[in-house]
């Protein structure tokens, strides 16, 4: 049987941990309806996956796909190794768009960030929008929802 999990992170890859990550992980935690829920501070940027509901990626600009390979190329020159990932700019073979990977489409959602908050997930689906919106209340700060499977 898989493990799922609701997870959120920035949508500033550069934010630090707020002050505020106590009553956010208790609020999803609460949607979640569970009481296994907690922070994870990596002190560097990290790429927060969604395990086994990856399907594509996509240009955000043409709408391409961009190849496994590609991207893993991508992967190995952001990854600074001790120091994390740095998201350097990168131009796209689809239609030559300079981005840096954060600013890929994933499906389902991923991205990079410095901490997640997650929760285990076993009789629900994703976070939807109102209720993101209802955690970046709490967090004062912008979020994205990620479903991991594993
Ligand atoms: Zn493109």
């Amino acid at each position: 049987m898989s493990d799922h999990f609701l997870v959120v992170i920035p949508a500033d890859p550069k934010a630090e941990l707020p002050d505020t990550t106590t009553a956010l992980r208790d609020g999803l935690a609460s949607l979640a309806g569970t009481d296994e829920a907690r922070v994870k501070d990596y002190g560097k940027l990290q790429f927060i996956d969604c395990g086994e509901n990856f399907e594509r990626i996509t240009c955000p600009k043409c709408a391409a796909e961009i190849s496994d390979q590609q991207w893993h190329a991508w992967m190995d020159e952001d990854w600074h190794g001790e120091d994390g990932f740095h998201l350097h700019r990168h131009e796209t073979p689809c239609c030559g768009e300079s981005l840096n990977l954060n600013q890929l489409n994933y499906q389902s959602t991923q991205g990079f960030a410095r901490w997640f908050v997650g929760a285990r997930n076993t009789n629900r689906g994703p976070l939807t929008s109102d209720e993101i919106a209802k955690l970046e209340g709490i967090a004062g700060l912008a979020l994205k929802g990620i479903a991991q499977m594993y």
